[in-house]
């Protein structure tokens, strides 16, 4: 069982401070270190996107590299800012869910 959300936050830091004081909440929930990846876990703080545009340092990427084909990431993230357009790909969070959920056209 697991809960799921994203949120807006407002961060007077840079995203690679920002990250490192969400991995130091993980621990605080109890997080081991190099704890399984894809397994059960207490907390997983990802940064998604940044208000800024993109950013990439030694163990940060954002936009995060798997947030368009997670649907549990961007349904809440459009609900939450529509119009936010991914620096990488120039799409809107609108339009980058509205690939993910269209049915696909069958092939003739
Ligand atoms: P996924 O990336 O598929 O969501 P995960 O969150 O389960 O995987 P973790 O083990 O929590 O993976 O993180 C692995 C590493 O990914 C972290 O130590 C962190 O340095 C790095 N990382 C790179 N980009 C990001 C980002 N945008 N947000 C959070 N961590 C990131
Ligand atoms: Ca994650
Ligand atoms: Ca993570």
């Amino acid at each position: 069982r697991y809960a799921n959300a994203v949120a807006l936050v407002r961060a007077q830091c840079a995203p690679d401070e920002l990250l490192a004081r969400l991995k130091a909440l993980e621990r605080a929930f109890g997080r081991k270190r190099g704890g399984q990846r894809w397994g059960v876990r207490v907390l997983d703080l990802d940064i998604v996107l940044w208000e800024q545009g993109s950013w990439a340092s030694p163990g940060l990427i954002v936009p995060h590299s798997a947030f368009r084909e997670r649907v549990f990431v961007l349904a809440p993230a459009a609900a939450i800012a529509p119009a936010w357009r991914d620096p990488v790909t120039g799409f809107t969070l609108r339009q980058l869910q509205a690939r993910l959920t269209r049915p696909r056209p069958l092939p003739r």
